[in-house]
């Protein structure tokens, strides 16, 4: 199996595709083709069994015996046996879980993953030097890279995040972070500072070759790097599979998947099911008040010249989304010229628009929406009161989108909600459905709980007492330093 670059050059192996994380073009990489697998009828084997099937599928040169002990190791931090277990919240909603990970996120799926794909990627491609993986945050990411790459031979890994721009809950599993090879650093800005300040590092040759004469090279554990689609795409089986043995759907039934969207790589690896075989009526992309794809959906136009909001929701507080450039390379027919086109336009004038034939084919799968801050808080409150199932700000918001989409449209077909985060990682937002929230994360879990009667994970309960390590905090021109000075100096 080969890997294009949505901005053309040489196709690459997936080894290669996962140690670059990102193209010599600038492009990313995506599979020349989508092997169709076959869903079984239940989840035979669990978790892990239909994990190797479909990541078998795309990773062809690696072992299969290989594969299922990396699978194995990755997935055994995870707090539930079902790994992505599916929850029924009323008669044709189901909520997926996906923070069952050491770090209470979704990002957990893909992170614990990576290293293992990394360093197997590194061995097939005969890479003699070490890996420096880079992470700009704003909160979930951070902690999840430094998780799944704690002690793993071969990498260093390094966290910047916006200084006074991440929950509580956030700052402290980054800063009180245990491993050697890893290192947090604040940076003086905001998110997107800190992520340009990484992107102009990535850049940068003269950085590159300071590395390189120290044997290191740098690479993303960001979404854009192909090793973290791929896991992402085996919930989707594995939510169908539970659906089919629980006699909720027929075999060949279409059902729905409603995700809170900000990368635009979770819902990605939905589309990536759905080429793959995995009946799917409708992918319903929910944003919250930065509704920039919202309107893409709705007229085919990006535009990413609007303001920026904060909401409770961060993590999907975004402008520009990455991995659409792989929902574009398609909608293009795979003409690179088109998406260097479009990605040109993005970058000189904030904005790109499609033709009507592919705005066309875009809708016959997606659909969007966006809801306010004040329909999250209500969101939480309704749906704990009619169900006693409390959910985070982020699924909030893909339960709201997907009510108003379903009266809207009629379409009773049954849905899968993805949830993103554990609740109590928004412990005050969340107890502000309830009851005016003070400023301690801490003492708001304490009230949640017991307003609620939900529990508080043992993860966030452990932080408490944990030594604060990385107190690190620079300048946005100071992060070239920053990057280089620990390989530098070393012997
Ligand atoms: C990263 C994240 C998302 C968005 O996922 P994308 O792949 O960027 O669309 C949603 N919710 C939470 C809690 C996240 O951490």
């Amino acid at each position: 199996m080969r890997y294009l670059s949505t901005r053309g050059g040489d196709p690459a192996s997936a080894a290669e595709a996962i140690v670059r994380g990102i193209s010599p073009s600038g492009g990313l990489y995506v599979p020349e083709s989508y092997p169709t697998i076959e869903w079984n009828n239940g989840v035979r084997g669990g978790y892990l069994a239909t994990a190797h099937r479909v990541m078998q599928a795309y990773l062809p040169e690696t072992d299969a015996g290989e594969l299922m002990r990396m699978i194995k190791s990755a997935y055994q931090s995870f707090d539930h046996a079902e790994v992505t277990p599916l929850v029924k919240l009323k008669d044709r909603e189901h909520v997926l879980e996906l923070w069952h990970g050491p770090t209470m996120a979704f990002k957990d799926v893909a992170l614990q993953m990576l290293p293992h794909l990394m360093q197997s990627s590194l061995r097939q491609t005969g890479e003699t030097k070490q890996v420096y993986i880079l992470v700009a945050t704003s909160g979930d990411t951070g902690k999840a890279a430094l998780e799944g790459f704690r002690d793993v031979e071969g990498t260093r890994v390094l966290v910047f995040y916006p200084y006074g721009g991440v929950s509580e809950v956030q700052r402290l599993q980054m800063v009180t972070q245990e491993g050697k090879n890893l290192d947090v650093c604040a940076v003086h800005g905001n998110f997107d500072d800190a992520q340009t300040g990484v992107k102009q590092i990535f850049a940068s040759k003269q950085i590159a070759a300071d590395l390189a004469e120290k044997g290191w090279r740098l690479s993303s554990a960001n979404s854009i790097n192909f090793g973290r689609l791929l896991p992402q795409i085996v919930y989707y089986f594995t939510s169908y599979e539970t659906l089919l043995d629980r006699g909720e759907i027929q075999p060949g039934e279409p059902v729905n998947f409603c995700v809170p969207t900000g990368n635009f790589g979770d819902i990605l690896a939905g589309e990536y099911a759905r080429r793959m075989g995995l009946p799917v009526h409708k992918l319903i992309c929910a944003s919250n008040r930065n509704n920039v794809l919202t309107d893409f959906f709705a007229r085919g136009v990006y535009d990413g010249n609007r303001p920026f909001y904060q909401s409770m929701s961060c993590s999907i507080d975004i402008l520009i989304s990455s991995n659409l450039e792989r929902l574009l390379f398609e909608l293009a027919n795979r003409d690179d010229a088109l998406v260097r086109e479009w990605m040109r336009d993005l970058k000189e004038k904030g904005m790109y628009a499609l033709p009507q034939r592919a705005l066309d084919a875009l809708k016959r799968t997606f659909c969007a929406g966006w809801c306010t801050e004040e329909d999250t808080l209500e969101t939480i409150k309704r749906t704990f009161d009619q169900t006693g199932y409390l959910m985070d700000p982020h699924t909030a918001v893909a339960q709201c989108v997907y009510e108003r989409y379903a009266e809207r449209t009629g379409d009773n077909t049954k849905t899968i909600l993805l949830s993103t985060a554990n609740p109590y990682k928004f412990a005050s937002d969340v107890l502000g459905a309830f009851e005016p929230a003070g400023d301690d994360d801490f003492a708001n879990a304490e009230r949640l709980n017991a307003i609620t009667g939900t529990q508080i994970p043992n993860g966030m309960r452990a932080l408490l007492g944990k030594p604060e390590r990385h107190m690190d905090v620079c300048m946005l021109d100071e992060m070239p330093k920053r990057v280089l000075s620990p390989v530098l100096n070393q012997a």
